[in-house]
């Protein structure tokens, strides 16, 4: 039923006006696109989750802020927030055959071994975000097509339904899903469009899925943590001018 505001009764308190959605209220971020493949220095800016997964491994959730560069390499991107960058204790083996969990490797690049016990590692975390630590990655973009994560999987477990689908999956089968889903592993597979005021071609942050021909836009991904042997010898600068 509808009512015309003057003639309520009383009054009513609207939901998306509360405490809680105004807390966590961002202004939007007018260009979505990642910051471009390369080599960037960035200091943990907030600690959105530590989670206990299977009572063995300690999953944390934050946002990076990217840093200027002593060399001027990207400095447009100083002070961008980077969010849900994700880190763990679950040990794997890397691309290049290292046995490492992604939280060994943000504590390398933070220049400091974590203590050993969960609630301690979340101390240490919370410490270098105190502290800005600054450290060092190498990022790239991914083109992942959800659309054909969902056909992948549905097909693989020959279940009716996505939901049914998600829940019969073994890991084998989500890891074939998401492996069919990424259409792009760098910067280099999107396509290129004409820079503005005739500055050099730059890569545009969608293109179009070749199975599906959906939109896929880009993410961006940390590709390689660094340890700070290269941090000490160029970044300081930039610690004592910035800080
Ligand atoms: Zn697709």
């Amino acid at each position: 039923m509808n009512q015309n505001l003057d003639e309520l009764q009383g009054d009513l308190e609207l939901e998306g006006l509360d405490d809680e959605l105004w807390n966590a209220w961002e202004a939007p971020v007018s260009d979505f696109t990642p910051p471009p493949k390369g080599l960037y220095t960035a200091t943990i800016l907030e600690k959105r989750s530590a989670t206990v997964r299977d009572e063995k491994y300690l999953d944390f959730e934050c946002d990076y802020m990217l840093h200027r560069e002593p060399d001027g390499r990207n400095n447009e991107y100083d002070g961008r927030k980077i969010a849900f960058m994700r880190f763990s204790s679950q040990v794997r083996d890397r691309f290049d055959g290292v046995r490492t969990s992604s939280l060994l490797d943000v504590c390398k690049a933070l220049g400091s071994q974590p203590p050993k016990g969960a609630k301690a590692v979340g101390a240490f975390i919370d410490a270098h975000i105190l502290k800005q630590t600054k450290f060092q990655f190498t990022w790239d973009w991914q083109g992942y097509c959800a659309a054909c994560y969902e056909v992948k999987l549905k097909e693989l477990t020959k279940a009716p339904s996505l939901d049914l689908a998600k829940v019969a999956a073994t890991a084998a089968q989500v890891a074939a899903a998401r492996k069919f889903a990424t259409k792009a592993k760098t910067m280099g597979q999107f396509p290129l469009v004409a820079g503005k005021n005739g500055d050099k071609p730059t890569r545009a942050g969608e293109m179009e899925c070749p199975a599906c021909k959906g939109p896929i836009k880009a993410r961006g991904q940390v590709k390689n943590y660094l340890v700070p042997v290269v941090a000490e010898t160029q970044a300081k600068p930039v610690m004592e001018a910035y800080n």
